[in-house]
């Protein structure tokens, strides 16, 4: 009984210094009188909380604002100076790794092409593992000092359960060869993730969602759709402030929803896949096929990777090249019926696309991608949402990663130290 009390005391103090942490993270600076008018606690347990959070490090006063006749008040703010977070973004091209302070300014980075693609898993660890220990070295700071580890990855990502022994979180990757791939262990054992250091794996279109949605694009909405476009496509699907996971954890796969019965061949082995009109590989490939078929000597000199491909698309329509007119016209309008898609499925009040080639495309596909999207979107749920680009760049998967020990450091909210245990994403939209 006594034991069953002591419980309930420590975690309603948890609870309580979790829900100040998170208001301050993402609303501050607040004065004490802020937080007393904007939550449920009483006065005295926002001035006992706030204390043990100043002594711990975690929260500071930051100045203060005249209040009307009264005593100035004294303004306070998450130190993000003290706990940093690292975010990995295994792209199909690059593996980049981000050192950020726990309010995500970035303070070390280490990118590494990948010039045979993501396939080879063994490549693909040991580029993480070198960029930990490189933005630690870069930066100058002590492991003990990181809340933790987050890994946005192209595939879906199952979360250990019980039957899974020492092989932890599971990465399927049916696009890019990745079988069942144990990327914690496989991490664990390279060495740089220490075995007490949380260790966050989710898909990338889902980390990009999360860092969207706190900070981006998709601030303050209750149901967003963030849109990854790069060679392959994503969507992290919000529905009242928390991701949509299905049963398997693989929701959100909108890159492989048919577009075209019977079309193009997909990565994934279906056919007609939206990824196979719309993800970067596809729209280059469709690019040469038509260029070829435009002049009598064939493909034209390529360019080296695909974000230099994607851009000389783009420059060769503004040349007035109709191959390249053509396949831009295409991919907005397949772009456009898959954003039509996601309006009719789950009425969002907000669509943001994103990821590198998204956001290349979207500065110059945008209306007309609108235009298609009014046309076959059901009038009703069209005219309420607001179709707009991310707002966080191109690196955002991997800002989104961090955002996952964050998440997970702010509800622990522990005394010691980032000591937040259990593996996998916390819930997003965490305000
Ligand atoms: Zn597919």
């Amino acid at each position: 009984m006594g034991e069953r009390v002591m419980r309930t005391v420590r975690d309603l103090r948890r609870s309580n210094r979790s829900l100040l942490l998170r208001r301050l993270y993402f609303d501050g600076p607040l004065s004490r009188q802020d937080l007393i008018d904007t939550t449920t606690l009483s006065a005295a347990s926002v001035s006992n909380v706030i204390g043990d959070l100043i002594n711990d490090g975690l929260v500071a006063e930051v100045g203060s604002v005249g209040s009307d006749g009264g005593r100035p008040r004294i303004l306070l703010q998450v130190d993000g100076s003290r706990w940093h977070a690292i975010g990995v973004d295994v792209g199909e091209t690059r593996v980049l790794v981000e050192l950020f302070t726990l309010d995500l300014a970035v303070l070390a980075r280490a990118e590494y092409p990948l010039p045979g693609g993501c396939g080879d898993v063994t490549a693909v660890v040991e580029r993480i593992d070198a960029g930990l220990r490189g933005v630690l070295k870069e930066s100058g700071i002590d492991q003990a000092s990181v809340a933790g580890v987050g890994v946005g990855v192209p595939g879906v990502v199952e979360r250990g359960g019980e039957n899974s022994g020492r092989d932890g979180v599971v990465v399927h990757g049916q696009t890019i060869g990745w079988d069942a791939v144990p990327l914690e262990r496989l991490l664990r054992e390279a060495g740089s993730v220490r075995a007490d250091m949380p260790l966050f794996i989710d898909n990338g279109a889902n980390t990009l969602g999360q860092a969207e949605m706190w900070f981006g694009a998709g601030a303050g909405a209750r149901d967003a759709v963030i849109a990854l476009i790069g060679s392959g496509v994503g969507a992290c699907v919000v529905t009242d402030g928390s991701p949509y996971r299905g049963t398997g954890r693989s929701a959100g796969e909108w890159g492989h929803t048919t577009v075209q019965v019977g079309g193009r061949a997909c990565r994934c082995g279906a056919r007609g896949c939206l990824e196979a009109y719309v993800g970067a590989e596809a729209v280059i490939e469709r690019y040469r096929e038509a260029a070829a078929d435009a002049t009598s000597e064939g493909a034209r000199p390529q360019p080296e990777s695909e974000e230099s491909a994607l851009a000389a698309i783009l420059a060769a329509d503004e040349r007035g090249d109709e191959a390249a007119r053509a396949v831009l016209e295409e991919t907005a309008v397949y772009l456009g019926v898959g954003v039509a898609n996601l309006i009719n499925l789950f009425n969002p009040e907000r669509i943001a696309l994103g990821g590198w080639a998204g956001l290349l495309l979207g500065a110059r596909l945008l209306p007309r991608v609108r235009e298609i999207a009014g046309e076959y979107a059901l009038r009703h749920a069209f005219a309420t949402v607001d179709l707009s680009l991310c707002q966080l760049g191109p690196d955002a998967v991997a800002r989104g990663a961090a955002t996952l020990p964050v998440a997970g450091f702010l509800s622990a909210a522990s005394v010691q130290g980032p000591d937040v245990g259990a593996i996998g994403a916390p819930r997003l939209n965490i305000r």
